[in-house]
């Protein structure tokens, strides 16, 4: 495929590709209002979900042969919850690797550093535009709910074939398209590509390949790749119109995992999963860890166990969200990932 078209010269005044309207509408909101009033994340709903992958950075530094330095690396680390919950049960759980690692953040809303330097510490942090400033050094890498706030590009099968959408006054306006997508769709079918995933991917797999690591990631979408609009916005935790409100309203799209996967292994990596959220946090020790800290804490023990089902039962979180390794081809099956 190639995807190197550029803005449609025969665009009417104002209109804009979804891509570039999906980019400014998710900077400006990501800037400007607390995402966490509109919808809910893991680390936001229960600790035990950063302690996981915290434990899960841990066995993977091990099997990576214990390099010192190691980045521990956040892409879209939201309120800081799951860097700090990964870390409180690194400190106590693997207090060698807590001494050989480095955070680093890659964020790009200011409103949001913030939240994480009050949370983290602004020392010991470093802070990223883009992973493009990252070290090369080895790495592990955790990213949740990362990639369905890139923007995508959206194209529509039209009589003589692919049209690409444009957003014009808060509605759809398609433009020809010299862009290769499958000849085989039925008329009206939608193809999504989100070129900052697959570009972010490609990015991954290099970096693992030539310095060694992992990179978790967590998203929701399904495990292959389809035709479907799954453009979506959420204000204060119902659906509303993607292009009715730009930077006013939570704007995501499903990962495409299976061209995440392929884009990695294209560039080196090797990709285990997608595996169903709730199959990876069960084989991690997640509902142990929350039946623990429901004991411990007998006034929110409703609320502890209440939010382990949340994240993990296939009707909610559990089968939606998933979870793909993208890592260098020398490191044993991921913890989690024994059999997918
Ligand atoms: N991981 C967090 C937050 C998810 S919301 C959680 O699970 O709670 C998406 C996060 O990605 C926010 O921190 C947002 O500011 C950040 N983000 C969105 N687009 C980004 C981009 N292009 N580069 C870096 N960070 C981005």
């Amino acid at each position: 495929m190639t995807f190197a078209s550029p803005e449609n010269t025969d665009a009417p005044e104002g209109a804009e590709r979804l891509d570039h309207f999906m980019a400014r509408a998710a900077a400006a909101y990501y800037a400007a209002r607390d995402p966490f009033q509109d919808f809910a994340t893991s680390p936001e709903i229960s600790q035990a979900f950063g302690e996981c992958l915290g434990l899960w950075a841990a066995v993977t530094w091990q099997a990576m042969g214990r390099p010192d330095p190691v980045l521990l690396v956040e892409c879209g680390p939201g309120r800081g919850s799951l860097m700090a919950d990964a870390l409180r049960a690194i400190a106590e759980m693997m207090p060698d690797f807590r001494v050989a690692l480095q955070v680093h953040l890659v964020e790009t809303s200011p409103r949001l550093r913030e939240a994480q330097a009050a949370k983290l510490g602004a020392a010991g942090v470093t802070w990223h535009e883009d992973v493009g400033t990252l070290p090369e050094a080895p790495m592990i890498l955790l990213a949740n709910e990362f990639l369905d706030a890139l923007p995508i590009r959206q194209f529509i099968r039209g009589a003589d074939g692919w049209r690409e959408r444009h957003v014009l006054a808060g509605r759809f306006v398609e433009l020809n398209s010299d862009v290769a997508l499958p000849a085989d769709a039925p008329e009206g079918a939608v193809c999504e590509v989100n070129q900052a995933a697959l570009g972010f991917a490609a990015w991954l797999g290099v970096r693992v390949a030539r310095h060694g690591g992992a990179g978790l990631l967590i998203d929701y979408g399904p495990a292959e790749g389809g035709f479907g609009d799954s453009l979506q916005a959420m204000r204060a935790g119902q659906p509303v119109d993607p292009l009715s409100a730009a930077g006013e309203v939570d704007i995501t799209a499903h990962v495409d995992f299976a061209a995440v996967a392929a884009a990695a292994r294209a560039a080196g990596a090797v990709a285990h999963g997608p595996l169903p959220q709730g199959v990876f946090l069960q084989r991690l020790g997640f509902m142990t860890r929350a039946a623990m800290l429901a004991r411990l804490d007998p006034a929110r023990a409703q609320a502890q166990l209440a939010a382990a089902h949340r994240l993990t039962a296939p009707e909610a979180m559990g089968r939606l969200f998933k979870a793909l390794v993208l890592c260098d081809s020398s490191l044993p099956i991921p913890a989690g990932f024994e059999t997918a």
